[in-house]
């Protein structure tokens, strides 16, 4: 059990990031003080919409200059603060270099931060921002767990640096964050295991991968059809709230998955049809497996991710978020709406 004191400032690394973003609003919105870890704090493009959200909130923002990669370079934005929360990592499935680009940043940037933490006696609780990748790898994996339903249990062993990349640094880092909050009993740790986040973000032009799969359901890249792939789905609102609550609920603890509910592509672009007509190119059918697999080096992916991943739906239980973090979920098709009204307001989508 443990009590943050809310008159101490708030740690959030990564805080110019989609899901971030999201939840420095609402410790903006509750009076807090937040130590905002950013890598460039001189970037005033990037940081406007964090100042906007400040100026209009009982909050007070803070920037800090931080890399995940440059140890110490998080003691200055914890200084003081209880509650620390870890979200900074790449989300990105194009890499060139999948150690250098993902597990270097996720894995040697927890253990930094987690030394900071080891190293500020004044640290009670660390959130940290996992995912439901590191509960899984492939959707495969899932008819594998006790009642073919992936739960808080399981772990992904099914990822590596040549196979889903980003599940493995997500994996890693989390195991590697397990292992050092073990090691000591001074600060006690809560994990947010979120799946696919969607929504409006607080910056319209955000890089998350979230941005890209939902942007590619209506500007084309699908006409020929939409491959069988199921995603577990959370409004990005939702997923900054259990953060929130993972911070200030004393009770919090372990890891919490974080979805709402799951949609195939063809599901989520019929959704986008119903309300935008035809002014954009969703797929209106699907693509037979066999064909994704034919065509697999044509899209860029890799038959090994087609072969373990169509048609197996995202089969997830996410009752503890409900019961122990107090999670209303969002509707997934308001959410899904609302976030391609925002690409489209952005102009990245004709
Ligand atoms: P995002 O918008 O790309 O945010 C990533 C954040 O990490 C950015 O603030 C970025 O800073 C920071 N970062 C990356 N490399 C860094 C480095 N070397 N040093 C310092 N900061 C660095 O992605 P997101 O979707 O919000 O993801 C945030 C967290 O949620 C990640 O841990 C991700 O794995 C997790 N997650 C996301 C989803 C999803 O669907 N979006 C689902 C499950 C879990 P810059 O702004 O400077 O680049």
């Amino acid at each position: 059990m443990t009590s943050i004191d809310r008159t101490k400032p708030v740690m959030v690394t990564g805080a110019t990031g989609y899901v971030a973003g999201r939840l420095v609003e609402k410790l903006l919105n509750e009076g807090l003080t937040v130590h905002a870890a950013v890598r460039n704090p001189d970037d005033k493009e990037k940081l406007k919409y964090l100042d906007t959200i400040a100026a209009k909130s009982k909050g007070t923002i803070k920037y800090f200059k931080a890399d995940l990669l440059t140890p110490g370079s998080y003691n200055q934005a914890m200084k003081g603060c209880e509650l620390v929360y870890h979200t900074a990592s790449p989300f990105t499935v194009s890499v060139k270099d999948p150690q250098k680009d993902l597990v270097d940043p996720a894995l040697k940037g927890t253990r930094n931060v987690l030394e900071s933490v080891n190293d500020t006696t004044e640290v009670k609780r660390v959130v940290l921002t996992s995912s439901c990748v590191s509960i899984f790898g492939d959707t495969k994996d899932i008819l594998s767990y006790p009642g073919k339903i992936a739960t808080e249990d399981n772990w992904n062993t099914s990822s590596s640096l040549k196979h889903q990349p980003y599940g493995y640094s997500k994996v890693l880092a989390e195991k590697e964050a397990w292992k050092i909050n073990r090691s000591q009993n001074r600060w006690d740790m809560v994990v947010i295991n979120p799946s696919l986040v969607i929504g409006p973000g607080i910056n319209p032009n955000g890089t998350s991968e979230s941005f890209s799969i939902i942007k590619m359901l209506g500007d084309g890249s699908l006409k020929s059809g939409a491959p069988g792939f199921d995603f577990g789905l959370v409004d990005v609102r939702d997923v900054a709230l259990a953060h929130y609550n993972a911070g200030f609920i004393p009770e919090a603890n372990g890891r919490n998955i974080i979805a709402a509910d799951h949609r195939t592509m063809l599901q989520l672009a019929e959704t986008l049809s119903n309300k935008f007509g035809n002014k954009y190119k969703f797929p209106n059918k699907s693509v037979p497996k066999f064909m994704v697999w034919l065509m697999a080096s044509t899209v860029g992916m890799k038959r090994k991710f087609i072969s373990r991943n169509i048609p197996y739906p995202w089969v997830f239980d996410n009752s503890k978020s409900i019961q122990e973090l107090g999670i209303n979920y969002r509707s997934v098709d308001d959410s899904v709406v609302e976030f391609f009204q925002q690409i489209v307001d952005s102009g990245s989508i004709k």
